[in-house]
């Protein structure tokens, strides 16, 4: 039962629950909405196994630090499908066509959000783009294991903790292991995720299919999501609008619906244990005027040789500055500030205690952020000027 001693602190990943031979852990739902293991004493033989294994309670760094920077896709087809610079685009194309496989974030028809593994560059596309909320890990640790074991290359690609997670099941070094892990500041829970889809769903008379964050379709940097939408007659449209009028993102944006452990997260460091590391570079143009931020750039650390070589395998594919790491460490989320809202407790509590609608109406509605909306649908040049008066 040791993995209990973990509490609110646990980052769901779900490893305890596969390692355990005796099926003795399991995953519930607490009353803000937040997947937790919890053991069953009756089948709990005190192993301890569930211990080892967590990243929270083993946390995992490492001090070695090769090149970093700026990159982005040379491709601008990848560059559109990732978040910001589509480097994981690059990456694990790369592997799939060494004949290897690719682990990331997707969701399913249900949509929901899961490991996923990918053979093929068709079989990439789900797996694309930052979904902002916990990625259930589903017992593929195991097929990981497999893989690695026969001696094909796996990808990993994921949030630290996750990555952390996957190194302390594996327990060894696999050469034919590359791990990518990304600047993280927290993720959300499915079902509140769920209720959010449910309150749209409603709101469009519609079934939604699938969901984008980060979607592309003014620039790079805006917060915009796509649904993909389907109407009973089985008539298909698309609904794209900002993240303040989808109340799921709109609450992560805020940093209202982080689980609790990612607000003094021990992995929002400089020390990754990944081989590469990817984020955002909002603010490369404080840096090098020359590169377009809302076209799309990542920043990039290589925590190991392994990273390192891989990376320069990748190169030739990539637009790629180097920059200095006390420049990178100026990314906030490399180190926790635990920031936490003054209203995400009184947040939480109304989510516990109220339909979803109800928090919707209270926290939640567009025009709450009327100051944002104006801005954010403003034509360009009046958002530069108004950035310009705020500087
Ligand atoms: C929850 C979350 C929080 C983030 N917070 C920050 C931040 O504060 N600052 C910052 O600079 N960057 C942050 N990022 C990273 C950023 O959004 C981009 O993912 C990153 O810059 C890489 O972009 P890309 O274009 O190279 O690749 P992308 O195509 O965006 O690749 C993203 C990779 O992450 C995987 N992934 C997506 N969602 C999840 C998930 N929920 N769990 C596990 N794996 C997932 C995908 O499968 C893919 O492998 C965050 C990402 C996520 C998922």
């Amino acid at each position: 039962m040791s993995i209990n001693i973990v509490g609110k602190n646990c980052c769901g990943c779900r490893t305890c629950k596969t390692i355990c031979k005796f099926n003795a852990i399991s995953v519930i739902t607490d009353k803000y909405c937040f997947e937790q293991m919890s053991v069953d004493k009756n089948k709990c033989v005190e192993c301890r196994m569930c211990e080892k294994v967590c990243p929270i309670l083993n946390v995992q760094s490492s001090s070695e630090r090769h090149s970093c920077g700026a990159a982005y896709a040379l491709d601008n087809n990848i560059k559109f499908w990732g978040s910001s610079g589509g480097l994981f685009g690059v990456f694990s194309r790369q592997i799939i066509l060494d004949g290897g496989c690719v682990y990331g974030a997707a969701f399913d028809n249900n949509l929901k959000l899961k490991t996923t593994s990918a053979e093929t560059l068709n079989d990439l596309v789900p797996l694309y783009k930052s979904k902002y909320l916990l990625c259930d890990t589903d017992d593929k640790f195991i097929e990981i294991k497999l893989r690695l074991d026969k001696g094909k290359k796996v990808l990993y690609c994921s949030s630290p903790c996750q990555v952390a997670a996957l190194k302390l099941y594996l327990k060894k070094n696999y050469e034919n292991l590359l791990t990518v892990d990304f600047v993280c500041h927290g993720v959300g829970s499915q079902v509140l995720f769920d209720k959010s889809i449910e309150y749209s769903e409603k709101k469009l008379s519609a079934k939604i299919r699938n969901v984008v964050f980060r979607h592309k379709n003014k620039n790079a940097s805006s917060h915009y999501y796509l649904y993909s939408c389907e109407k009973n007659k089985g008539k298909k449209f698309y609904k794209q609008d900002l993240y303040l009028s989808f109340p799921y993102y709109n609450a992560y944006c805020k940093q209202l619906i982080c689980r609790e452990g990612c607000y003094t997260c021990k992995y929002a460091t400089g020390e990754r244990c990944s081989d590469i590391t990817i984020g955002d570079f909002h603010t490369i143009e404080k840096y090098d005027q020359s590169i377009n931020r809302f076209a799309g750039i990542s920043m990039f650390v290589c925590n190991s040789l392994k990273g390192e070589l891989f990376f320069n395998s990748v190169k030739r594919y990539l637009f790629v500055k180097s920059f200095d790491w006390e420049v990178l460490k100026a990314n906030n989320r490399f180190h926790s500030d635990g920031s936490k809202p003054q209203n995400q407790r009184e947040f939480m509590e109304s989510i516990a205690n109220n339909p979803f609608e109800i928090t919707v109406k209270k926290y939640l509605q567009p025009i709450r952020d009327w100051k944002k909306l104006i801005y954010y649908k403003s034509p360009s040049f009046l958002r530069n000027i108004v950035k310009k008066i705020g500087r």
